[in-house]
């Protein structure tokens, strides 16, 4: 049985979102989420909290604990419907930790080294542990955890998306095919969206000031202060030019992205306008977008009982195929397989 890949009847697609702040922000949901959202039309997704890796960010064990139960929700409230994806807690499942530790004794330290989240993270200030160094490997076992085919996430995901291909095919070479070789699926335009307070830097939930956020659980009126407060340039022109106009760019990229506008139609739009008119406009539409949801928001939450019972059903769902996986790669570097695990 070592070796054996199985095929699957749909494509599969796989991402998570670590608990690390009150709410998840707008680039979470344009860079991630609304492709969750559309994936789940075409293929078997599985979609988790990743709440292992938030502890790589020293947290009190309440705020974890909340953070989890509002980023579950926030999936459920942005689209994902648990009926046909597999929502779920990371922790849930003993086989992410599992698998981890494999991928974490195939990698190179060197390789490990020159992960940038990682060196970004340090040169930001955050205290690095062991688990930060060690997040990619685990994020490996997470997306190969399910022989996922596609992996919708940001920009920022780039390279641990290359290390997680060449752990599966490196795993393959040594012992045999037995993980499935995962494609991104990062969309231009909104894979990056930037800090408001410094368009230089990605809109990060645990790294990102609060005025340079906009989270999803914002207040209409604090949404509007803080786009309305955006850094943009010296210049008075509205122009899409990430390269040397970031924060206006960033803007445009959200009104475009929301509103299902083309950039280049937003763009045009402001023709004659100057930067007081953008701001307007783009408050506007971040607000009108985020109302819906967090109504949905307020739902979910005042029912908690009701969201441990979706986490427990895709905790169910999820821990098939993390069985079999994981069973099929510890046959495969040669562990004996317990009997709770069949042999
Ligand atoms: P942290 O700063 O703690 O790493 P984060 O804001 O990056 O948090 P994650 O949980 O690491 O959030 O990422 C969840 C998903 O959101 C990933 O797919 C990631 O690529 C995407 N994402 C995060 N920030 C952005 C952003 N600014 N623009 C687009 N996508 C983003
Ligand atoms: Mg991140």
């Amino acid at each position: 049985m070592a070796g054996m890949l199985p095929p699957h009847a749909r494509p599969r697609s796989l991402s998570g979102m670590q608990p690390t702040s009150d709410s998840l922000h707008l680039g979470n949901y344009l860079g991630a989420l609304v492709n969750w959202v559309e994936l789940q039309e075409s293929s078997e997704a599985f979609y988790f909290v990743a709440d292992l890796h938030a502890l790589t960010v020293p947290t009190d064990p309440e705020v974890v604990r909340r953070r989890t139960r509002v980023t579950a929700a926030q999936f459920i409230a942005g689209g994902v419907d648990p009926a046909r994806s597999a929502v779920f807690c990371q922790s849930h499942l003993p086989q992410h930790a599992e698998l981890g530790w494999v991928m974490n004794c195939i990698t190179a330290f060197g390789e490990a080294s020159r992960m940038t989240q990682f060196k970004d993270k340090v040169a930001k200030g955050q205290n690095a542990n062991v688990g930060l160094f060690t997040y990619p490997m685990l994020m490996a076992a997470d997306i190969l955890m399910y022989d996922a085919d596609r992996v919708p996430v940001g920009e920022d995901q780039r390279q641990h998306l290359e290390i997680t291909r060449d752990l599966a095919q490196r795993f393959n070479q040594r012992f045999g095919e037995t993980l499935r070789v995962p494609e991104p699926y990062i969309l231009k335009e909104t894979a990056k969206i930037m800090e408001l307070s410094d368009p230089a830097s990605k809109m990060s939930g645990s790294n990102s000031p609060e005025a340079g956020l906009i989270l999803l659980s914002d207040e209409p009126a604090r949404i509007a202060k803080k786009i309305k407060s955006a850094v943009t340039d010296a210049e008075r022109e509205i122009r899409y030019d990430p390269e040397h106009k970031a924060g206006v760019s960033n803007l445009l990229v959200i009104e475009s992205a929301l509103t299902g506008v083309p950039l280049d139609s937003v763009e045009k739009s402001y023709d004659g306008l100057g930067y007081g008119a953008l701001k307007t406009r783009v408050a506007d539409v971040v607000v009108e977008s985020v109302r819906p949801f967090q109504e949905r928001m307020a739902e979910l939450l005042g029912d908690p009982a009701e969201l441990d019972r979706i986490l427990a059903g895709g905790a169910e769902r999820a821990g098939e195929v993390a069985e079999a996986t994981v069973t099929r790669v510890f046959d495969a570097v040669g562990l004996l397989l317990p009997s709770r695990r069949g042999s």
